[in-house]
């Protein structure tokens, strides 16, 4: 047998390095630091939750669910909609479960981006827009956030003139990571106003619909008829519920695109597993448990933005997600990715630099942290952040 050592292959990604999140959280058990990078949360999830899904486990749903879903849970979820955003989505032909948000966007970008379509995406942006839309030949087209006043802002006028002919789609994210910024209802009309009379499709990704603070409701592109029959709206269990690691979520979306999503998820993951969902449809029945959440992530929130106020650390505002952004120029010059190494092997607290949710490099001096920790998890590490 001949053998041939040379295996390597012409990247398709050839920026790509591995994710920021796996790298912070590697340096953070490596140097035993408190975790605050990688959003997830430190606490148990309901045990109520576990059991629902030990029972279905313990019944006999262990083999392929639909490929859609369980019927059970989309039912579930056309409700949950339904009550939230006043929208109907049809349980059969308009839900579809997915194996976490990650999936879900990949699934909806292969469905609908031909090579060298233009996808608009909005930055800072979560690190796998871009590589997904680059792995479907499409052209992702960046629009920087306006960031004044320790404030970020969707620029709609520079989003404006970006559309063009081969515009496919646009990407949004509210609440948005890594910013804590949450839409309004005068970007809705904007964005309403700017794909009116043409065929731009929308991606909104809002697995942070249960975390919106200060009496906000979430404002769910599912609650704007002209702009829900253009778009795939994603979230993600693994956030509502405390169990990121389930990787577990579902896409909403018109009859018409979700046919082109089920073909591409058929062979993406064909479907995710039956106890989960089965668990999750049952725990669903009781909507407090999302229904709290924004009261419950306020007050860590609150927690933490009282006691990291005496820092040095300027803190941005938080309106929803789990993140807190602080900028740190009154403590350090470094950029973002030493100052977030430095933070994380010599005060022992691990944080994501903004920088990793930008293709170009951009230095605004800003680090993230997540909240969704115990208090004495967060106890612990602010003890460390306050001597910086
Ligand atoms: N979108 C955003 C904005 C996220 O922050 C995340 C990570 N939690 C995801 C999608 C992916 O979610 P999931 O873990 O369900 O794949
Ligand atoms: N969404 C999470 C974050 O922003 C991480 C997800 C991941 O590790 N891929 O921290």
């Amino acid at each position: 047998m001949i053998i041939n050592n040379d295996y390597s292959i012409e990247s398709k990604l050839p920026k790509v390095k591995t994710t920021i999140f796996a790298t912070m959280s590697a340096l953070a058990q490596s140097h035993q630091a408190i975790n605050l990078g990688q959003g997830f949360p430190d606490f148990h999830c309901d045990s109520a939750l576990i059991e629902h899904v030990y029972q279905a486990m313990h019944a006999g749903h262990n083999q392929y669910p639909p490929m859609t879903g369980v019927p059970v849970l989309r039912q579930a979820i056309a409700e949950k909609v339904s009550g939230l955003y006043h929208a109907t989505y049809d349980a059969d032909a308009e839900i579809t479960v997915t194996a976490g948000a990650t999936q879900a966007i990949m699934t909806s970008i292969l469905a609908c981006v031909h090579p060298g379509d233009e996808v608009i995406v909005i930055e800072p942006a979560y690190d796998s827009y871009i590589p997904t839309i680059e792995l479907a030949c499409g052209i992702p087209v960046l629009v920087g956030m306006k960031f004044k006043n320790a404030q970020f802002s969707i620029d709609w006028d520079l989003l404006a003139s970006k559309i063009n002919a081969k515009t496919r789609l646009i990407l949004i994210n509210s609440p948005h990571n890594p910013t804590g910024m949450t839409l309004t209802p005068k970007d809705f009309e904007i964005l309403a106003n700017l794909v009116r009379n043409t065929k731009i499709l929308l991606i909104s990704d809002e697995v942070y619909e249960h975390m919106v603070f200060d009496g906000q409701l979430h404002l769910s592109i599912a609650s704007y008829p002209e702009l829900a029959c253009r778009s795939f709206i994603i979230s993600s269990f693994g956030k509502t519920y405390h169990v990121t690691g389930w990787k577990i979520g579902y896409v909403l979306a018109p009859k018409a695109l979700t046919a082109e999503f089920r073909k591409v998820h058929q062979f993406n993951v064909f479907t995710v597993n039956t106890p989960m969902q089965l668990g999750i449809a049952n725990y669903m029945q009781d909507p407090s448990h999302h229904l709290n959440l924004p009261d419950f992530y306020q007050q860590k929130r609150d927690y933490f933005r009282r006691k990291l106020a005496s820092s040095r650390f300027e803190l941005l505002p938080v309106s929803g997600t789990y993140f807190q952004c602080v900028d740190y120029s009154a403590i350090s010059d470094e950029t973002e990715i030493q100052f977030a190494t430095w933070l994380t092997q010599e005060i022992g607290v691990a944080t994501i630099p903004v920088s990793a949710f930008y293709r170009e490099q951009t230095q605004n001096k800003l680090v993230r942290f997540c909240f969704a920790k115990q208090e004495k998890t967060l106890d612990a590490a602010l003890e460390r952040l306050l001597t910086v």
